[in-house]
């Protein structure tokens, strides 16, 4: 097992609850974090703090202005490039010695048996309820705990879900919509909220991880910093949930491939099958004073009033858009100029 220097833990182990066995036991353990905005990144640094062995961190977006008042650790620098490889490169200048995997991606119900394969618990940090539903499917179909955490405004709700032992998502918020009355862009959100709520669901997980109890497996937790109030409210299955009282290997997951993020503003567009860009080549078509940011994974540019951001497996993100009908156009415009991109490319090489 690969381990800093004995000191770095002195202060944890030392807890009753943890011990050198504790740090042992979290050392060994894997854990994804869907979503690595403000909720995710701050349970990330201190899960990472904590001593967990391998943490994968996936989330499908860039760090743009309006995130940097509340991911931990990103930086101006950090600007349009993606979250989870921000995120990852900070926690392993801090602990060099365990695994933090950046995925940057949207989990689906077609990749998340892929991604979250062999993980000892789902933290959520997400911003919607569609993911949010896969995750929940993933957790029943393969008996792994699920913390679910969101936060918006100034309020928080946590829970963490283990069917069948526990009620799941859907059994307790079924038929959530995504709408944008309710998102943190018209709601706003504070940093402290989401500073708090990734600090309660890191503690959560560890205690999970080390086979403790907690109320949060019988009860959601509601925080409302106005107060500071906390609300705790009893976890009911649903009799006849469709999530989780039917054979779920039999269950399908039908998401669109274009689909509209926090806000509504931001139109998230999936490739129709695998595909590997090469952004290079694709950033030399572009007028270089657009290109706000290029890596291997990225390739961020201003395509007029919208930010286009195209990632490595052909999947495109597009902000500034005013609705879904927009998000369509555009999507299948942008699909065609990245297709026409590749067909060339293609000529090129040939
Ligand atoms: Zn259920």
């Amino acid at each position: 097992m690969n381990l800093p220097k004995p000191e770095f833990f002195i202060r944890q182990s030392t807890l009753p609850n943890i011990g050198k066995h504790g740090i042992a036991k979290l050392r060994s353990s894997t854990l994804a974090i869907a979503g690595v905005g403000g909720v995710g990144s701050s349970a990330a640094y201190y899960l990472a703090r904590s001593g967990i062995g391998t943490i994968r961190l996936i989330d499908q977006d860039i760090v743009e202005p309006s995130n940097l008042q509340r991911i931990q650790s990103a930086t101006r620098q950090d600007l349009y490039r993606p979250k989870a490889e921000v995120l990852s490169r900070r926690l392993t200048e801090f602990d060099s010695s365990a695994t933090f995997d950046a995925i940057v991606d949207t989990i689906t119900s077609r990749n998340a048996e892929e991604l979250l394969k062999g993980v000892d618990l789902v933290l959520d940090g997400l911003d919607n309820f569609r993911t949010r539903y896969v995750l929940n499917k993933f957790s029943i179909s393969r008996q792994v705990p699920y913390l679910f955490a969101g936060a918006v405004g100034s309020q928080a709700h946590i829970a963490l879900l283990n069917p069948p032992r526990t009620p799941c998502l859907e059994c307790i918020m079924p038929h959530v919509i995504d709408r944008i009355n309710d998102s943190c862009e018209t709601l706003g959100v504070s940093p402290t909220i989401t500073g708090l709520t990734g600090s309660i669901a890191a503690e959560t997980a560890i205690r999970t991880l080390l086979a403790e109890p907690t109320r949060l497996a019988t009860q959601l937790m509601t925080i409302d910093m106005a107060g500071p109030d906390v609300l705790f409210s009893q976890l009911l299955k649903r009799d006849g949930c469709p999530a989780c009282q039917i054979d779920s290997d039999s269950m399908t997951y039908d998401l669109s491939s274009i689909t509209l993020l926090c806000g509504e503003h931001t139109a998230n567009i999936l490739p129709p099958a695998n595909t590997h860009l090469d952004l290079h080549s694709l950033s030399a078509r572009i007028p270089a004073e657009t290109v706000l940011q290029e890596s291997e994974s990225v390739l961020v540019y201003q395509r007029g009033q919208n930010m286009i951001s195209i990632f490595q497996n052909g999947r495109i993100l597009v902000s500034g858009v005013s609705g879904e009908l927009e998000a369509t156009n555009l999507g299948r415009q942008l699909w065609e100029e990245v297709i026409k991109g590749r067909d060339q490319l293609a000529r090129a090489s040939s």
